[in-house]
């Protein structure tokens, strides 16, 4: 009679549409996913469809859906995604010409995960074809600029979480993450159409879908990466951050003075009590170049303190400051080495690989995946679009999850088939803002690049049909 009792494989009992005031269980469910992708559950009468097939795909095709006679028909279709089913089975290469095909695909499989490739020159599916026909023209053309981070990157200075776990005291590190990543695209780069998504678990996505960003080739994908990379040496050199040159590079000087040092002084000193014990001030101080700098600061740490817990990291960072901002030292290195050690705590530790190659995946936004441990299910939490302006206010721990929206859907009242079903839930918000700031000015741009296009293709032909003329003369 209860959603409850379908989701949980009793889909042989006859249910009368009408939900139970029950509460649904907390943890994963396969049949959850089924709902959530708008399969009918054997004997459940109501149907319900929370992922948004139409925003997926409109976004996707970039204008390339509609009537103009510019646009590209084959585009979407070009478009490889991938699923990941259960027991990981992974299938790659999936290619969908429309959106009813892509819902019917993803209702087929109820994948687990749904990734997104690149736009290749061909039909991703049918590239075995043209393999034995001898035309090697199989290679991805278009792709959006992506960024990964992921807060297990930042494990070496995180002392609350380890791994995937996180915590509103090491999430902040992602908001600055995309303060820094998002301004430097606005204003260094000028892209307009940035799509940051939460990643469902310990990270962040960033989607920039400017044609022109989607039309970057790997070699400029690489400079693009390079300009945001601070970290050298190895991953157990002691100095991570080098900040070297005669000036710091103004997206470097930005980033610090608007962005990390508030971060870094505000927020992580206390949170995560950087100056706390010894070892976690030994940790600084081999980030300082000079020996006698450090065991200077090291004597004065080491002596009885009058400071409150709470004061002593306020207290140490000051310590540290002055000493090597007094000007008394004047070391190799020493120079820059208060920043390097903002740096280090706090600037966005990017996955290159991912922005460089334009064949890598990414999981789709809205996508909801439930990472199986040996022996627990994890929590798994929507992609939902963050608002980079606000992004300070996120929560990640609020993003609904899967049993929290059928539960709202419960409670709501199921519709009828064809309605909004994520508008009675918290993912209504998400859905909402993810077409107002992104996908319709995004779209309102394809539309007069398609304009632009036709244009300039109907200039061109009458220039080319006035000198054929001419000719005949
Ligand atoms: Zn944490």
């Amino acid at each position: 009679m209860v959603i409850e009792e379908a989701v949980n494989g009793r889909d042989d009992m006859l249910i009368d549409g009408q939900m139970g005031d029950q509460v649904l269980p907390s943890g994963f469910n396969p049949n959850f996913l089924k709902l959530y992708y708008g399969i009918p559950l054997l004997k459940l009468r109501f149907q319900s469809k929370l992922f948004p097939y139409g925003d997926i795909f409109r976004w996707m095709s970039y204008g390339n859906d509609g009537k103009h006679p510019a646009c590209d028909k084959s585009y979407f279709g070009r478009r490889e995604l991938s699923f990941t089913l259960e027991n990981d089975i992974y299938l790659r290469f999936l290619s969908f010409n429309s959106v009813s095909e892509l819902e019917k695909g993803i209702r087929e499989k109820c994948p687990f995960k749904i990734d997104i490739g690149p736009v290749y020159s061909v039909d991703p599916s049918k590239r075995h074809a043209y393999a034995q026909s001898g035309e090697n023209v199989f290679k991805p053309v278009e792709r959006e600029l992506i960024f990964d981070i992921d807060i297990t990157d930042y494990d070496d200075v995180r002392y609350c979480c380890s791994g995937a776990d996180v915590c509103l005291d090491c999430w902040p590190l992602m908001t600055a993450a995309i303060k820094v990543i998002n301004t430097a695209l606005r204003d260094d780069f000028g892209f307009r159409h940035i799509l940051w998504v939460y990643s469902g678990r310990r990270g962040v996505h960033c989607w920039v879908c400017d044609g022109k960003a989607r039309r970057l080739t790997n070699e400029q994908r690489a400079a693009i990466a390079d300009y945001f990379r601070v970290y050298k040496g190895s991953e157990n050199s002691k100095k991570k951050v080098s900040l070297t040159g005669h000036a710091l590079h103004p997206f470097l000087v930005r980033s610090y003075t608007e962005v990390l040092k508030d971060l870094f002084e505000q927020t992580l000193l206390s949170s995560q009590q950087i100056f706390s014990t010894e070892d976690k001030c030994e940790k600084v101080l081999e980030m300082i170049p000079d020996e006698s700098v450090a065991a200077e600061l090291r004597g004065r740490w080491q002596k009885r303190s009058s400071c409150s817990k709470d004061d002593i990291n306020a207290v140490r960072w000051e310590h540290l400051k002055h000493t090597l901002q007094s000007g008394r030292h004047k070391g190799q290195g020493l120079r820059r080495c208060v920043e390097e050690i903002v740096f280090s705590f706090s600037y966005p530790r990017l996955d290159m690989e991912v922005s460089k190659h334009m064949n890598h995946l990414l999981k789709a936004p809205f996508c909801v995946h439930p990472k199986t441990g040996k022996y627990t299910v994890h929590l798994s939490r929507v992609c939902v679009p963050i608002d980079p302006v606000h992004c300070h206010e996120f929560d990640p721990t609020t993003v609904p999850t899967l049993s929290q929206l059928l539960q709202e859907l419960n409670s709501g009242g199921m519709g009828q088939e064809g309605d909004n079903d994520w508008d009675r839930t918290s993912l209504g918000e998400s859905v909402r803002f993810f077409r107002s700031s992104f996908l319709e000015p995004l779209l309102k741009s394809c539309k007069v690049e398609l304009l632009i296009f036709e244009e300039m293709e109907s200039a061109y032909n009458s220039k080319l049909q006035q000198s054929k003329n001419s000719m005949t003369w």
